[in-house]
């Protein structure tokens, strides 16, 4: 496998998109742990996998980011990639609808994880990973990281602060870490939306249009899976394939970005 003898931690990696990538890497050669907020997603994941180590815990909490790395060093000597996966959605609530405190409240509650978890986990990781010899971090964006109405204003705006974290950590790490994300389109998952929208049982999978929302976004008319995306992490956090790659963000979407005006693809005659 690619990713033979490597150590990372997932977060966020009880479920959906994290979940893929936890077992893309464990058959790459990984050894891998997790940080999840859900006792009931790592219970139904941990029978699976006896050799993941899954911590629970709240990714928007430092101590419990260091609790999380010192279990995945303890158990597999070391740490060389940290993925900041775990997230929320807000089901895009409207400004011009939702009441100015249910706006402050979604804004702190989705930005403590979406942004906030993936900056304490990487101080977290961070001494951890410079003890590796090729050490990286990858980041879970979303299309709604660089277009409008992938989300409200607070989900996307947490998408697009997420990309300005990649920038300035490619920096500041740079030369000794690698920093990347990758920025799904809809993907069929258990995404969660934030308590303080009165979404913390909505998940994406109980949206009835989503699939046929998604394929007509995107030029290659897909429904994403969660597996579709496991490449470009394996990719990103792989120091023979992705040395020179730093600061960049790749696109899992189906091609939302060259969506044609009248039409989202144009060979669909071919
Ligand atoms: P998911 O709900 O299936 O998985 C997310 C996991 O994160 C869950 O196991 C959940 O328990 C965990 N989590 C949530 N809040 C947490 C917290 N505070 N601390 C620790 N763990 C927490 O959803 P998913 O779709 O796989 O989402 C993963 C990432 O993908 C998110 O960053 C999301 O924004 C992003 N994303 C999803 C889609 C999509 O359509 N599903 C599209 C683009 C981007």
């Amino acid at each position: 496998g690619w990713l033979e003898g490597r150590v990372a931690l997932v977060t966020g990696g009880a479920s959906g998109i994290g979940r893929a990538v936890v077992e893309r890497f464990l058959a790459e050669g990984a050894r891998v742990a997790v940080l999840d907020s859900s006792g009931k997603n790592i219970a139904a994941m941990q029978g699976h996998f006896p050799d993941l180590v899954m911590v629970e815990g709240d990714v928007s909490s430092f101590e419990d980011n260091e609790r999380a790395v010192a279990a995945a060093v303890e158990a597999h000597g070391g740490l060389d990639t940290f993925i900041g996966n775990a997230g929320i959605f807000d089901y895009f609530a409207p400004v011009a609808t939702t009441p100015g405190a249910t706006l402050a409240s979604s804004f702190d509650e989705i930005f403590a994880v979406n942004v906030k978890g993936y900056l304490l986990g990487v101080k977290a990781a961070l001494p951890a990973l410079l003890e590796s010899t090729s050490p990286s971090i990858v980041f879970t964006l979303s299309n709604g990281a660089f277009l409008p109405a992938g989300g409200g204003t607070v989900y996307t705006a947490s998408k697009h602060a997420a990309v300005g974290l990649i920038r300035q950590l490619a920096y500041e790490l740079a030369p000794r870490v690698r920093v990347n994300g990758v920025a799904p389109g809809g993907t069929l998952t258990d995404l969660r939306g934030a308590s303080s929208l009165g979404h913390a049982e909505t998940s994406l999978l109980d949206v009835p249009d989503f699939p046929d929302l998604v394929r007509a976004t995107n030029p290659l008319g897909i429904v994403q899976q969660a597996a579709d995306h496991t490449g470009p992490y394996v990719l990103l956090a792989s120091p023979e394939n992705a040395a020179a790659v730093t600061g960049v963000v790749i696109n899992s979407d189906g091609g939302m970005q060259v969506r044609g005006l009248a039409q989202a693809a144009g060979g669909t005659d071919l």
